[in-house]
């Protein structure tokens, strides 16, 4: 498969005239297979070897013993014989009895043995051809069954073997005694033809003297004398006779003898064959134990035979579809070498013109490089020029950014109203006095409603953020002011509000969600880092406070000393303050620890109207100095984030003595910089800076092309109403002066105090124009109805521009 796949893969790379470098490990993988089948050959043939060993050590095995068998066969013969031998001989000495036929029968058995021994030789031969022809039996577990069976075999051999030394011996004595019988039966013959011929010589000498009796009887002095002379014979002949008797009785006597020897001898002979018989009966029983064994082996030899068959047919079956494998994957292989020969010459081509390239390469290194240095010498001279260019036109557009946004600014006004309202919190109680009186416009969110005493007062600032608006939200709306204090402009952000509405939470907010002091201060790192190619940045912290109109350095080593602000020597009539502190500051670390100290510091002192009530202004003063690499020019911008005293009416708050010095002091302070924003905005020839330390210190930052943020922040609470309607009017005061000068200037003459802001009737602020509207006839109430009427005919408060 992995062969097929680098195959494939291979000729698709010579489709795609073969990249360099790629079909070297395509071949690299075809001789790894290659290999690796080889491999898988070699032990295929190794098997096979082991295979042929284990046959060849079997078939030696069956052929010593078969080799055994045969020796075994050929003595049984070689007995046979000499038995058959033994009986022939034996037969033609006793002739035809009972005990030849007996032999002959034996001898008739002795050859179908013999016959069938024939037989079993020549199936053991077929056998052993059969093997020779064959593959060997792999693992042969009939080995040991037939070793048992050939013990079984060799022992009813041996048994027979006995059987048949005993049957020789038997042989023997038959023989004996039939020569011994023999011996008998010849002595008996003469004796008997001895008695026959004495007989016969008897009766003839009797005849003979009878006929002579007879003749002499006839001749009767003759005869008298001769009858005389026979009767003296006849008595010698009786004599003679009587002997002749006797001896006859002697021998047949002798015969008796002989024939009851000659009886004994043939039941001798009888017994002699009985036993022969039954050694032979037990012949033929160990003969027939022996074809069963024989049968019973060739059984288990067939069945072995047959079952190593099938092992071998088994194992060359699969040694064929091995082989066939080895075969294919051979084939594959000398496929896949023939597909890679192709490749492998468009490889050696390719490797032959690198080689040349290879060659080539420092001559045309060197010339590449020539006219590479002299591309790289001319578009660096292009570059350098399109640089001068770009920075040409990277300053023309800071600077028309920089107007741009002064335009904006103008457009937008250089005084920027924002409302935020704090969610009701636990420190409002609860009941109707925490109930919320603050509602907002779902279209328009430059427009709250707050209703006090039982009417519905609206509002409209720059941007209202009701209370659920985050930290990061806030600080987005003022994150662009921030930054143009990078490019030189100065900036002011105030926190106004009754005390507890949320100034501090604006500005400082907590540890885990920081408020724009710490946020400005991040986004002017992130900046003058984006800007550090060009430009070198400083950032210095001051933080101080005013007190009862009295200025403190918060990082100083003596707080409590009072800080003056002078104008600068040089004329340039600028102000500085001498001895106040500057850290300058890197990371969010250096601020936090700025923070840290400052806050230690600053005084704070608890009314009976909110214990965290704070009475003096907090100022934080961030001071960015750039430093342009290219041009040298230099730029400084100041970021003036001020966190209000409160604003909260003396009269409400029941101080008395110092605490009343205090709420004076800050009344007069936020009045005065009520007064300085209006002058501001109606462009007034004389800004009464000078009316509060506040305004004073922060002089450069409000006046020229600065810009001012207020954060009026107000509670919701139905208790705080009457301080939320006074910081709505002055924040929506602080924005209408924007109308123009003349407006402005009428704005101005009647600008009111914190007590006259105390004053104004939730009625009179119901009205179109509002709070202002009895201190600001002409063209402002006409703006604010225009805007009112918007308001009402579309449905939706929207920004109108001015
Ligand atoms: P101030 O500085 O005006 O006296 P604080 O900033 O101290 O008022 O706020 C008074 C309480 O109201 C504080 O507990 C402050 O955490 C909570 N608070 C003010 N504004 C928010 C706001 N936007 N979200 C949540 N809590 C606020
Ligand atoms: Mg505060």
């Amino acid at each position: 498969m992995n062969l097929e796949k680098a195959g494939g893969r291979l000729c698709s790379g010579k489709r795609a005239s073969l990249p360099a470098a790629r079909p070297f490990p395509v071949i690299q993988k075809v001789m790894a297979s290659m290999a690796h089948l080889q491999k898988e050959k070699l032990q295929l043939q190794e098997e096979l070897l082991g295979l042929q060993e284990k046959l060849a050590a079997q078939e030696n095995d069956e052929l010593s013993l078969s080799l055994q068998l045969q020796g075994q066969v050929e003595t049984l013969k070689a007995k046979v014989l000499e038995q058959a031998q033994e009986i022939s001989r034996l037969r033609s000495e006793l002739g035809g009895t009972d005990a030849e036929k007996h032999r002959d029968l034996l001898a008739a058995e002795n050859e179908r043995l013999r016959q069938e021994m024939k037989a079993c030789e020549g199936e053991l031969r077929e056998l052993r051809r059969q093997q020779q022809q064959q593959a060997p039996c792999r693992d042969c577990h009939h080995l040991q069954e037939n070793a048992g069976l050939q013990e079984q075999l060799s022992q009813l051999q041996r048994e027979a073997e006995e059987t048949r030394a005993k049957l020789v011996e038997l042989d023997l004595e038959v023989q004996q005694k039939t020569n011994r019988l023999a011996e008998v039966e010849l002595r008996l013959k003469d004796s008997l033809a001895e008695r026959a011929e004495e007989e016969e010589r008897l009766s003839r000498r009797l005849r003979d003297s009878q006929e002579t009796i007879a003749s002499l009887k006839s001749q009767p002095q003759q005869i008298k004398y001769i009858i005389k002379t026979v009767e003296v014979e006849s008595a010698k002949a009786k004599q003679a006779l009587c002997e002749t008797q006797s001896r006859n009785q002697y021998l047949q006597e002798q015969v008796g003898m002989q024939r009851q020897v000659l009886k004994e001898m043939e039941q001798q002979l009888q017994s002699s064959q009985k036993t022969e018989a039954q050694l032979r009966a037990q012949i033929v029983m160990y003969e027939a134990e022996l074809e069963r064994a024989h049968g019973q082996m060739l059984e288990e030899m067939q069945a072995m035979e047959e079952e190593k068959n099938r092992a071998i047919e088994e194992a060359f079956s699969r040694a064929q579809v091995e082989m066939k494998a080895v075969h294919e994957n051979l084939a594959g292989v000398r496929t896949n070498l023939l597909t890679l020969q192709p490749a492998l010459r468009t490889l050696t081509h390719d490797y032959n013109s690198l080689k040349r390239q290879v060659r080539d390469f420092p001559l045309l290194l060197q010339e590449t490089l020539r006219s590479a240095r002299a591309e790289i010498s001319q578009a660096i001279e292009e570059v350098h020029s399109t640089n001068r260019e770009l920075l040409r036109k990277y300053r023309r557009e800071l600077q028309l950014r920089k107007k741009c946004h002064n335009e904006l600014v103008r457009l937008k006004g250089n005084i920027r109203v924002f409302g935020r309202v704090r969610p009701i919190t636990k420190e409002d109680g609860e009941g109707p006095e925490a109930a919320n009186a603050v509602t907002f416009d779902t279209d328009d969110d430059a427009v709250l409603h707050l209703l006090h005493k039982g009417k519905q007062v609206s509002f409209e600032l720059d941007k209202v953020f009701p209370p659920q608006a985050s930290q990061e939200e806030v600080f987005q709306e003022v994150q662009a002011l921030v930054t143009s204090c990078i490019d030189g402009y100065n900036v002011c952000i105030f926190a106004y509000g009754q005390t507890g509405a949320g100034k501090t939470y604006t500005m400082e907010g907590t540890a885990a969600n920081p408020g724009i002091n710490q946020r400005a201060l991040q986004l002017l790192f992130s900046e003058v880092r984006s800007k550090a190619a060009d430009w070198d940045y400083t950032i210095t912290v001051s933080a101080a406070e005013i007190y009862n109109e009295s200025l403190r350095d918060l990082l100083g080593k003596e707080p409590q000393e009072k800080l003056e602000i002078k104008l600068c020597p040089d004329g340039s009539g600028q102000l500085y303050v001498p001895g106040l502190t500057e850290f300058r500051v890197q990371s969010v670390e250096d601020i936090n620890k700025v923070f840290d100290f400052g806050h230690v510091k600053r005084v704070t002192e608890c009314t009976n109207l909110n214990e965290h009530s704070s009475r003096s202004h907090a100022l934080l003063i961030i001071t960015v100095r750039g430093l342009d690499r290219s041009t040298g020019l230099r730029t400084t911008g100041k970021l003036n984030l001020v966190d209000l005293a409160g604003s909260e009416r003396v009269g409400r708050s029941g101080a008395e003595g110092s605490r009343l010095r205090e709420a004076q002091h800050i009344n007069k302070s936020l009045s005065a910089l009520g007064d300085v924003i209006y002058a501001l905005r109606s462009r007034q020839g004389h800004v009464p800076f000078r009316n509060s330390k506040l305004t004073y210190l922060l002089q450069d930052s409000l006046s020229g092309d600065s810009k001012t943020l207020m954060m009026v922040q107000v509670s919701p609470a139905e208790k705080n109403t009457s301080e939320t309607l006074c910081s709505l009017k002055f924040a929506e005061r602080v924005r209408s002066v924007e109308l123009g000068p003349v407006s402005r200037k009428a704005e101005l003459a009647s600008w009111p105090s914190q007590e006259q802001l105390e004053g104004d009737s939730p009625g009179s602020a119901a009205t179109p124009g509002r709070g202002h509207a009895s201190h600001s006839p002409g063209q402002l109430s006409s703006r604010s109805a225009s805007i009112r009427r918007k308001l009402h005919t579309s449905g939706k408060l929207r920004s109108v521009p001015l």
